[in-house]
């Protein structure tokens, strides 16, 4: 069985390739010759993770399972959400975005956040969502150099440090993309 994971991260790609069952065929938008860019404009993180999947069925008639995360934070009313990649603007980039995100907490004592990654994935024309969440803070400054996006101001619930200051073993292990990845083999190794 052929099944494409629309992404265009190759890291995300190699991990989920080591893990998925040993009949399913995994591609990469690459090898399915979608160059384009996949549309995620829905106002939802499940939405766009829909979004994304249904295109490849639709335009390339494979089976298909696609990604989205956001961060959420109760404080700003769970943004920046769906927009955590553009929170500070277009140019995406992740100093800004959390430059801006600790300016819009200063003075706020709650500072309770989450993140969280919806797969959908469309297969023999049913579609499914797998959620993962992970339960955390915003920290006061940054801390930690590994990992990517707003990882050096994310303690995780009853952590001391933060996800730029764990290993990404550990971080999968806790971590919302782990968990949603986890669900999803759980139902690909059913079938
Ligand atoms: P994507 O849907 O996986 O591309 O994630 C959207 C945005 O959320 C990214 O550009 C990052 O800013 C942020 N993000 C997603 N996952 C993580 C994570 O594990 N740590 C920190 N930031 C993340």
């Amino acid at each position: 069985m052929k099944l494409v994971f629309a992404t265009n991260n190759l890291n995300k790609l190699k991990e989920v390739q080591g893990l998925i069952p040993k009949h399913i065929q995994l591609l990469s938008l690459q090898d399915i010759g979608c160059t384009e860019e996949v549309p995620e404009t829905q106002s939802t993180i499940e939405g766009n993770a829909i979004q994304k999947a249904e295109y490849i069925k639709t335009h390339y008639g494979y089976d298909c399972f696609a990604d989205d995360t956001g961060l959420e934070v109760e404080a700003l009313n769970n943004e920046p959400g769906v927009y955590s990649a553009r929170y500070a603007g277009e140019q995406r980039d992740s100093n800004d975005n959390m430059e801006l995100l600790l300016k819009n907490l200063e003075n706020k004592h709650n500072r309770k956040a989450q993140f969280k990654t919806v797969i959908a994935l469309h297969l023999n024309n049913k579609l499914e969502t797998f959620t993962g969440v992970c339960l955390g803070e915003i920290t006061t400054t940054k801390h930690g150099k590994q990992g990517f996006g707003y990882d050096p101001i994310f303690k995780a619930k009853g952590y001391k440090k933060t996800f730029a200051e764990i290993s990404l073993d550990e971080k999968n292990k806790i971590g919302h993309r782990g968990k949603a990845v986890k669900q999803l083999l759980e139902h690909l190794n059913k079938l």
